[in-house]
């Protein structure tokens, strides 16, 4: 029997609906720029407390560390404006690079965070058009000298001597895996402490620890983007100790004569993909989600499928012609 037991918007980190009563649900609003919900459910007041402290506390500390915006020592605004000396770094930071540079060259192709001074050049012009400046495109050469640095640069992680060394001229851009990685954290955090069932959803990345009873699984929602269909939900899926991220052209971008472009760039072209409108990676790390979330983004869906087996998660692509591609395995999640 099929339970809708609390619904969550996966892409906007909104608590949607949630019955019954004994659901409990917190949000705060400031890490990564993102809204992090913590759901659980039969906790008591003061059980809940404690566990949102853990999460917002994770939270907190690591952003501080992972956004190239902050000066924190040892975070990555810190290893940015030193970009071709050694650095000292935090732990957590060069566990987030380490776990990067780990995957097979087929994903840190596709996501690459030393593509960090191209990411600016995007966020430049689609912070300015959306303040009401003149909506434009990067500068095409700069686009390109930046990513060459890029492709070429090799990141040097010492973690012995706990330093991060960047080519010079290349700026880190931890954005399409520091969420991810902040969830999974979190989520050991408040395991460690002893909770076994709650969410956690850091705008679109989700973990979904344990299950809200024996009998039932977590419910969560997979927001349709805009002109997607006349629902704001594209599926809804049954999740017991699995994540989920999504990664979508929905929420941050802006138009240049009519044309979409989004925050997820393609390292070969060092402009927007086009293939999907979004894809939700399922797996049991909500850091390896992320990660493969905007890998996948950014991957035409054969050669997404392809990646899907070879790293054993499952995802579901949301076309712009409206249709929903999954992995085989992927139907087994999906309940609305
Ligand atoms: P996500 O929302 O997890 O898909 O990550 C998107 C964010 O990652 C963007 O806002 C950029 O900051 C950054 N980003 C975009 N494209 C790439 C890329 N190809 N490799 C690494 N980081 C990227
Ligand atoms: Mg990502």
């Amino acid at each position: 029997m099929k339970k809708v037991m609390c619904v969550l918007l996966a892409a906007v980190g909104l608590l949607a609906a949630c019955a019954p009563a004994q659901n409990t649900s917190r949000s705060f609003f400031g890490s990564f720029d993102t809204m992090v919900t913590v759901t659980a459910r039969g906790l008591s007041p003061a059980d809940f407390d404690r566990l949102y402290a853990i999460v917002e506390g994770e939270f907190t500390r690591l952003h501080r560390l992972y956004s190239a915006f902050e000066n924190t020592p040892g975070g990555i605004g810190d290893i940015n404006a030193q970009a071709g000396a050694a650095a000292n770094a935090a732990p957590e930071v060069l566990e987030l690079l380490a776990f990067w540079q780990a995957q097979d060259a087929s994903i840190t192709r596709q996501v690459n965070p030393l593509l960090g001074e191209v990411t600016a050049l995007w966020r430049a012009k689609r912070e300015s058009a959306l303040q009401g400046g003149p909506a434009k495109l990067p500068d095409d050469a700069a686009l390109q000298a930046a990513g060459a640095l890029a492709k070429s640069g090799v990141l040097m992680l010492d973690e012995s001597a706990q330093t991060i060394t960047l080519p010079p001229g290349v700026r880190l851009d931890a954005g399409a895996i520091a969420k991810g990685y902040a969830v999974r954290l979190a989520t050991q955090a408040a395991q460690a402490a002893g909770f076994n069932s709650f969410i956690i959803n850091a705008g679109g990345n989700i973990m979904a620890a344990g299950a809200p009873s024996e009998q039932t699984a977590w419910q969560v929602g997979i927001e349709a983007p805009d002109n997607f269909g006349a629902e704001s939900l594209a599926c809804i899926v049954s999740l017991e100790n699995m994540a989920v991220a999504t990664s979508g052209d929905y929420q941050r971008y802006y138009q240049v004569d009519g044309v979409r472009y989004c925050h997820i760039i393609a390292p070969d072209t060092l402009y927007p993909p086009r293939y999907c409108r979004a894809v939700t990676v399922l797996c049991p790390d909500a850091a390896l989600a992320d990660l493969l979330s905007t890998a996948l983004f950014t991957l035409d869906i054969e050669a997404g499928q392809a990646l899907c087996l070879q790293t054993g998660v499952d995802a579901i692509w949301l076309l712009a012609d409206g249709r929903t591609v999954t992995t085989p395995g992927a139907l087994a999640f999906i309940n609305e």
